[in-house]
């Protein structure tokens, strides 16, 4: 049968992830040193997993409200409030998702109609784009550069804005680059979003992880903007919960609503242990989560450092966990580089050009990898560039 013509037109025409391709060739080998997947090596705290099995020991084993547990939601909310100082009504302004995976798709599928342009800023996490196609929409990137240290400046966005423009994304601390937005930058951003009547879907997953004592100030906090913003956050990052497929959607009532009533139907609620674990994440997980954010913060500076030595000009990131060193100099693709330096010394991390062309000509790090493979992997990398 030919496939081709049964497969959706917009399904068709999105690409595969290139860290997925970039990570099948790395299956099954032995020995290679990963900087690749942006997942944290902690494994979740215990506290949290134990929340998880009593939620099974104790026969909790069902579906939920649609919403999510409302002890799950006020605890959001109160988290919330407290962390980026929005404050959101539980029982209305609140959803629970499966991942904040799940909250783009929703949030995109509830607001947009065919045609309708979404601004967002590359390089960006890879499934921005597909997930605005998917859900028929028009993609618009704005290009961020080194010399702006990968933020986005309101001057660009306001070149991007056309009568057609509904959704602004925003990501900070942003992957693959760990940018994060200065306050001026923000407030100018606000601004726009303000005057040209957009909603803002600001994707702030790594928002814990911020470093050098800086505070996280989310857009959804500035004046004017909780009413058009959707913040989304989860636990996969700061609280190494990846395979739990927790997050979450803040945002003004009718949105919630919209959002939820595609959740209702494609997905009925969240995992119930999930969201037990997550509750006493949000009530007891911050000691945990500043130790590993101490240790990540080690790792960052342990990785810039040897990165600029070595010839390798890298930024400092302000937040996530990922550098963006740029190979330009060395005369490689960023493809080649990363597929070169795999084979000569088997380290793994993801060419640039992954994360939408403006990434080309840099490198991904994710240094959610331990500190003793972080040295033998900035050895080889220091080994590679001399053979080149
Ligand atoms: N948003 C960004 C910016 C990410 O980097 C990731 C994962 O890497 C996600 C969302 C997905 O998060 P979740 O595990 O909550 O679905």
């Amino acid at each position: 049968m030919d496939y081709s013509a049964k497969i959706a037109r917009n399904v068709a025409s999105i690409p595969r992830s290139g860290i997925r391709d970039f990570f099948e060739l790395v299956q099954g080998r032995e020995g290679i040193i990963s900087l690749g997947v942006g997942e944290p090596d902690f494994v979740t705290p215990w506290h949290i997993r134990e929340a998880a099995i009593y939620s099974l020991e104790r026969g909790q084993t069902t579906y939920t409200s649609n919403l999510g547990l409302l002890s799950l939601r006020k605890a959001i909310s109160r988290y919330v409030g407290e962390f980026f100082e929005v404050q959101y009504d539980a029982p209305t302004e609140v959803l629970v998702t499966v991942g904040v995976s799940e909250a783009i798709d929703l949030a995109l599928r509830a607001l947009l109609n065919p045609g309708d342009e979404v601004i967002f800023h590359e390089p960006c996490y890879v499934s921005y784009s597909p997930s605005i196609v998917m859900a028929y929409g028009s993609a618009v990137s704005v290009e961020t550069s080194k010399e702006d240290a990968f933020s986005l400046k309101p001057e660009k966005l306001a070149e991007a804005i056309t009568p057609r423009s509904r959704v602004l994304m925003l990501n900070f601390p942003t992957n693959p680059t760990g940018a994060c937005a200065t306050l001026e930058d923000l407030q100018g951003i606000a601004d726009l979003a303000i005057k040209h009547d957009l909603i803002v879907l600001t994707d702030e997953i790594y928002s814990e992880l911020r470093y050098d004592g800086e505070k996280h100030v989310s857009i959804a906090s500035l004046p004017g903007m909780k009413e058009r913003t959707i913040l989304l956050h989860g636990f996969s990052k700061a609280f190494a919960m990846t395979g739990f497929r927790l997050g979450y959607a803040c945002a003004p009532q009718p949105i919630i609503e919209a959002m939820m009533k595609i959740h209702q139907y494609s997905m009925l609620c969240a995992p119930i242990m999930s969201q037990n674990a997550a509750l006493e994440a949000l009530e007891n997980g911050a000691p945990a989560v500043a130790k590993m954010r101490e240790s990540y913060h080690q790792r960052r500076d342990f990785l810039v450092k040897r990165l600029n030595e070595m010839g390798l000009s890298c930024h400092t990131p302000g937040g996530a966990f990922y550098v963006f060193p740029d190979i330009r100099g060395t005369g490689l693709s960023s493809k080649e580089f990363a597929m070169r330096l795999l084979e000569a010394e088997g380290v793994a991390a993801v060419p640039g050009s992954a994360f939408g062309a403006s990434g080309e000509g840099f490198l991904r790090c994710c240094y959610a990898t331990g500190i003793d493979d972080l040295r033998v992997a900035m050895d080889k990398m220091e080994r590679f560039l001399g053979t080149i």
